[in-house]
């Protein structure tokens, strides 16, 4: 090591990633210039911190190259506004997309360094609750990857997703410090800083020219301040930002209070300013009505519509043009503020005309609906805006004003139509985000085909009446290159052996992979791979849990968000159910099942953590069952996150996607257990109904209500009782959780369930889609007990996702609703 250490010093900087001596010699370089420890005394953790401030130099090169091209070519830039991201580790995705992997691996090998132990230190940045930021990180993927301009936009949260364990069986929360050890892979732009106005007041004047202008002021401000990371594609000379922002306390605010001689006050305020980029709202599918999240909302949208703005005023002049070069796509409505915000920049500041800014506003912004959930659907108290953004109120109420006039037009003398389709819901006296955003955008997306219909015919039916051709359907995908590539080693060596590479960049060739479903030795191996990947899921089982599992049992895994439409309390009532029927020796030739449930349930969410509860209660008493042991066995995973899931989704060969039909809008953790050759129980919901038109009904578990079935169900005057009344099974298994069979130091624990499923009237339909769950879980059985047969179907599940690769979803977005082309570089 000594001569190592003085060579690498002595030798040039710059390092050769083609050659393993050079990135050796690299590393050592990094250690002792950029983290300051000696080569000789450091550990994994010291290694990573080189080798990730090596790649950042890559990572800055190259995007000096992306930034140039773009200004170069002046092609349309697409930003997309995200309050989540959720991108997962950062380090071997850069290895991969370089191709540096192997390189690198031996580099630290001569080193006595693992590349995988040293992966294993970076922090999982959880900036995101689930699927809709995991979303926006696979898109910034396919963008860079078939080389769109695209430009992330979000927050830097101090602390992310709260990190989950389980005690006494029961969830808890601890804070996610992802910062503490540093980040090495952000670039913070102290220069890149821009206001962000609170509070205040509106004074109106007509200026020189006598038009009418509006002022804010007097106004709490708060300086958000640029934290870039690079965003790399697979094998593409792209590099695109995330620009997250970090909140710092403007030292205007301060010297007001400093001025009064009160200092310390003046310090306190400080602290409250940069509140807003402190933590992430742990919730997924439902919304809490609280001013610092409106904050939170508000102080990104401003950041990055400054940003974009100044970026497009480098080159160009006129504002009037700004959606001819630029789009922005609304992750949801918690960026929908923009809509006002972008309407007060180009009026108060940049002196445009109201009709002006509002054509160039509603030719700039796209909007994506991610729930029909009611619970979901963000609304705005007006008193709160008033007090927290009284120009934006003031706008939204203009705004409304010119909207009504045209909803009058289109449907006169229909007043209830005009109070539906209100930005203002009277009742309430709240603004209807997803309203603004409707009426504030180009184009409205749902993301998968069930949901954009509902989204037409239920949700707004009168919008889509009033405006043809804005609602479009672009279905959900993820980037084959982390849930695939990445996270199955194995399975993707084998692809490629057996249909070239061009899957990673183009997932629909896939499809050649369809006839080698009946080639014997090919689904040997295609078993053995999956053999290993739940060896492999079976060995982080153990350490996460202690609980053993057999990997030749049938891996059935529902990992996501605990929320009561996901129906994780189906998936339970059915292994209580199968448990009943082991003891008492019904089931003849009993498939050994390994039921595992992980995902995080929203701290104030009671009746999630209860069927949190509920899963390891039944674990503890099925686990330490004698008499069933070695026939099933349940887990709850903890803590589920990317990189658990990246463990997680190659080892199941059961993916289960039960969501009440009509509730899940797309799913995309249904894509990743199908493409990683996992078949599929779930219902007719979300992506689960074209993953069934590609896949083919054979290959496939479909059962349940269908949305029409539920609808209509519940229309008729639907009855729990009944249900129950007539069906044994279900009754007994009902009994079990609420008499206590789980919880004998408790008998009541589980009351709240009960009490939901009948007094609440199953609005999620658990009892009434039982019977054909059981059923259909007894065809899975069948199937399992025919391992070619299984193996057969499997393949052709991995076969046939081409279609849901987030490239096919970035490249319908580009062609369909931003008008963006790939850039020439
Ligand atoms: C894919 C993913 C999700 C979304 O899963 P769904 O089953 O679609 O709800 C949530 N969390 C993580 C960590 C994911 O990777």
């Amino acid at each position: 090591m000594d001569h190592l250490v003085k060579e690498a010093l002595e030798g040039e900087f710059r390092v050769n990633m083609h050659d393993a001596d050079s990135i050796q010699r690299g590393l050592i370089s990094y250690m002792v210039r950029v983290v300051g420890h000696d080569p000789r005394s450091a550990g994994p953790r010291q290694w990573f911190m080189a080798l990730a401030y090596m790649v950042k130099g890559i990572l800055s090169e190259r995007g000096m190259g992306t930034s140039r091209a773009q200004y170069g070519q002046d092609t349309r830039r697409v930003y997309y506004l995200s309050m989540e991201f959720l991108t997962g580790r950062r380090l071997m995705k850069h290895l991969l997309d370089f191709g540096l992997e192997t390189n690198v691996r031996e580099a630290l090998d001569a080193l006595g360094q693992d590349l995988d132990e040293l992966a294993q230190q970076e922090p999982d940045p959880a900036l995101g609750n689930g699927g809709l930021g995991r979303l926006a990180a696979c898109f910034l993927d396919s963008m860079a990857t078939h080389r769109y301009p695209g430009h992330g936009y979000g927050i830097h949260y101090e602390f992310g997703m709260f990190s989950q364990t389980i005690e006494d069986g029961q969830q808890v929360e601890h804070p996610d410090n992802w910062l503490q050890g540093g980040n090495p892979w952000e670039f913070v732009r102290y220069s890149v800083s821009y206001p962000v106005r609170f509070n205040g007041r509106i004074v109106c004047f007509k200026d020189e020219s006598g038009r009418e202008r509006c002022e804010w002021v007097d106004t709490n401000n708060v300086n958000a301040i640029a934290y870039d990371l690079k965003v790399t594609g697979y094998d593409s000379p792209v590099i695109s930002n995330l620009r997250l922002w970090s909140a710092r306390a403007s030292t205007d605010f301060d010297l007001r209070f400093f001025n009064e001689g009160n200092y310390i006050e003046a310090v306190k305020d400080k602290t409250t300013s940069e509140t807003l980029s402190k933590v992430l709202y742990p919730m997924d599918s439902t919304v809490l009505g609280q001013e610092l999240r409106l904050k939170q909302e508000y102080f990104f949208v401003s950041a990055s519509l400054q940003d974009i703005i100044a970026r497009y005023l480098r080159v160009h002049e006129d504002l009037r043009l700004l959606h001819e070069k630029i789009a922005i796509q609304l992750n949801d409505t918690h960026p929908a503020l923009a809509v006002p915000e972008l309407m007060r920049l180009l009026i108060d500041v940049h002196g445009l005309e109201w009709d002006e800014a509002w054509s160039v506003t509603r030719e700039t912004f796209c909007y994506t609906n991610h729930t029909l959930l009611p619970e979901a659907l963000e609304t705005w108290p007006i008193g709160m805006l008033e007090h927290v953004l009284p120009r934006h109120l003031e706008i939204i109420y203009l705004i409304n004003h010119d909207h009504l006039q045209q909803v009058r037009f289109r449907f006169p003398g229909e007043m209830e139509v005009l109070r539906k389709m209100s930005l203002v819901d009277e009742n309430t006296q709240r603004i209807r985000m997803a309203h603004l955003a409707i009426v504030g955008s180009k184009r409205v997306n749902g993301v998968a085909a069930l949901h954009t219909r509902l989204l037409r015919e239920k949700v707004f039916p009168e919008f889509d009446e009033m405006y043809p051709g804005k609602f479009v359907n672009v279905t959900n995908g993820v980037t084959q290159r982390r849930w695939l590539l990445q996270c199955n080693p194995q399975l993707s060596d084998l692809i490629t052996e057996a249909v070239g590479a061009s899957w990673k960049s183009d997932l629909t060739a896939l499809h050649a992979l369809e006839p080698l479903a009946e080639d014997a030795a090919f689904r040997e191996r295609f078993n053995a791979i999956k053999l290993a990947n739940k060896a492999r899921l079976a060995d982080h089982l153990k350490e996460q849990t202690g609980y053993v599992v057999d990997p030749a049992s049938m891996f059935d895994v529902q990992v996501k968000r605990i929320h009561e439409y996901k129906r994780q309390l189906l998936n339970l009532m059915h292994v209580i159910h199968r448990y009943t029927l082991l003891r008492e020796g019904r089931l003849d030739d009993p498939v050994p099942r390994t039921v595992v449930i992980g995902g995080k349930a929203a701290p104030g969410y009671w009746l999630a953590k209860q069927i949190i509860r509920l899963t390891c209660d039944v674990a503890l008493t099925i686990n330490n069952d004698r008499a069933v042991s070695d026939r099933l066995k349940v887990v709850f995973l903890p803590n589920y996150n990317v990189s658990n899931a990246e463990i997680t989704i190659p080892g199941a060969n059961l993916s289960e996607q039960i969501s009440t039909a009509g509730t899940e809008a797309s799913g995309t953790g249904n894509m990743k257990f199908a493409l990683n050759g996992a078949l599929t129980i779930g219902t007719l919901d979300g992506a689960n109904i074209e993953i069934k038109e590609e896949v083919g009904d054979d290959n496939i578990f479909i059962f349940g209500l269908t949305t029409e079935q539920v609808t209509e169900t519940k229309r008729r005057g639907y009855n729990p009782w009944k249900v129950v009344e007539h069906d044994a099974d279900l009754k007994r298994v009902l009994d079990m959780i609420t008499s206590g069979f789980f919880s004998p130091q408790q008998v009541n624990r589980y009351s709240a369930i009960r009490d939901t499923l009948f007094d609440g009237g199953d609005q999620y339909m658990v009892l009434a889609d039982f019977r054909s769950y059981i059923e259909t879980q007894a065809k899975v059985d069948a199937l399992y007990r025919d391992p070619d047969a299984w193996a057969r179907k499997a393949i052709l599940n991995v076969a046939r996702m081409g279609l849901f690769s987030s490239d096919r979803s970035i490249q319908t977005y580009a062609k369909e609703i931003w008008g963006a082309e790939p850039m020439d570089i």
